[in-house]
């Protein structure tokens, strides 16, 4: 059965307005009168939502009802068509690849209507920020474009297969990732462990604030991640994400250190539990030691993973019943890493049925210490294994790539208690809180 969409009285006002998109609109709602620049119907707002840019260059969202009064203000003249534009070729500069994915760095402002597009196709995103052909040549692929909330393991595993190829076929010196910020910090361990023998950084890049806004990072941190993909010894896979809320620099996280600790601040990404790998200011970077430097032979991918893992929050008031049958089991306890007495039964029976449970902390910071406590002690004695200081979403990733690849559960311990990709640190230092 067909179903036709139905006509919503967003687009019934507008067709009787006769109002396009990049037309200056005034509209009367609820005794208040916005002005601004009518944008292109965002398929992730609602039905009913009409988006305006305001002459601050905020974007505003309104509900159209019956009630609601537009006038069309200043039409639109033609617009300007788009040229093509050849991506430019400086043989003297190192290649770099930047895989689309989607999120707010992958949005360009398109400034003949001043909305913020996602970038569909490779030219759009190369041309996102021109100014990175100053930097190096760029190719450009779009893997996906997708908010990163809906990224997960399938893609993952593509992903890393496209960032292999690159590197092994294509003989570029780094490849940036443009990804959504929200869910980076599983994409970035998951790369991690998948990719073995980077010739080249693997850089992921977001943007908190959308390239129309004056207060946007996607300029500075497309900027510098090229920088780093292009430029450095890196070996490893990276977040390049503002350092402080002005403009001065970026910082270089270990991706399987690194998370979003701020809904909506531009430094929102910080290192956790470790000094940051490096920094960018003006241009310049310096990467502190310690690092993996690249290799250069071929990248291999890794990407085998056993999908039937979870994690679980511990709260009190948590029932025993709340603990999923899974394969594998993070959980985030409290403190040195402890859950009520009311679920050592469950935990022993998922031990028994043959599952791994992981106990990481939701402090984030610092390290989980089973022996401590007598609760810790008695998670010990169950066969809990605990994570050390690795961030809980790195111990869920770690936990999928190790239960695909151990043949026994001594393995499976001695895996997940082994530092394999920079995810636990050797020492506890009085960096990275
Ligand atoms: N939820 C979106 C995402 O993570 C937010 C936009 C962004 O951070 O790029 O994709």
């Amino acid at each position: 059965m067909i179903v036709m969409p139905q006509a919503n009285i967003r687009d019934e006002f507008l067709q009787k307005l006769n109002a396009r998109v990049g037309d200056t609109i005034r509209i009367k709602k609820d005794g208040k009168i916005y002005e601004g620049i009518l944008m292109p119907h965002h398929e992730f707002s609602g039905e009913d939502i009409l988006v305006i840019k305001l002459r601050n260059g905020y974007n505003v969202g309104i509900r159209v009802t019956k009630e609601t009064k537009m006038k069309i203000i200043k039409k639109l003249r033609k617009l300007p068509s788009k040229k093509k534009r050849d991506i430019p070729y400086d043989p003297n500069k190192p290649t770099i690849s930047i895989l689309g994915t989607g999120g707010t760095i992958a949005c360009y402002a398109d400034y003949r209507t001043g909305a913020v597009n996602p970038a569909t196709t490779a030219e759009e995103l190369a041309f996102s920020v021109p100014e990175i052909f100053d930097i190096c040549n760029i190719r450009t692929k779009i893997i996906f474009q997708m908010l990163s909330e809906d990224i997960g393991p399938s893609h993952w595993k593509i992903l890393a297969k496209e960032i292999a190829r690159e590197f092994n076929e294509n003989r570029v010196a780094g490849v940036v990732i443009p990804h959504g910020t929200d869910t980076m910090g599983y994409t970035a361990p998951a790369l991690s462990f998948m990719l073995k023998n980077l010739s080249g950084p693997v850089v992921l890049v977001g943007a908190q604030r959308s390239s129309d806004r004056p207060s946007s990072d996607a300029m500075l941190n497309l900027m510098d991640a090229t920088r780093v993909a292009s430029q450095s010894d890196l070996g490893e896979v990276v977040v390049v994400m503002h350092g402080e809320i002005s403009d001065s620099f970026t910082l270089i996280h270990r991706g399987t250190k690194v998370r979003k600790l701020h809904t909506s601040r531009r430094d929102a990404f910080k290192t956790v539990n470790e000094p940051p790998l490096g920094k960018v200011l003006n241009g310049i970077i310096t990467l502190n030691s310690g690092y993996i430097k690249k290799s250069d032979g071929r990248v291999t991918v890794d990407s085998n993973i056993e999908e039937d893992v979870g994690i679980v929050y511990f709260y009190p008031g948590i029932k025993p019943e709340d603990i999923p049958d899974k394969k594998g089991i993070i959980i985030m306890g409290t403190g040195l890493g402890h859950v009520s007495r009311l679920l050592f039964s469950r935990v022993k029976e998922l031990i028994k049925d043959g599952s791994t449970v992981v106990m990481t902390s939701q402090c984030i910071f610092g390290r989980v210490n089973l022996n401590v406590y007598s609760t810790g002690r008695d998670l010990l004695k169950l066969g809990v294994i605990p994570a050390g200081n690795m961030l809980p979403e790195t111990a869920y990733v770690k936990l999928m790539w190790v239960l695909a690849h151990a043949k026994s559960k001594e393995e499976i311990r001695k895996l997940m208690l082994t530092n394999i990709a920079g995810e636990i640190s050797p020492r506890t230092t009085i960096y990275g809180f």
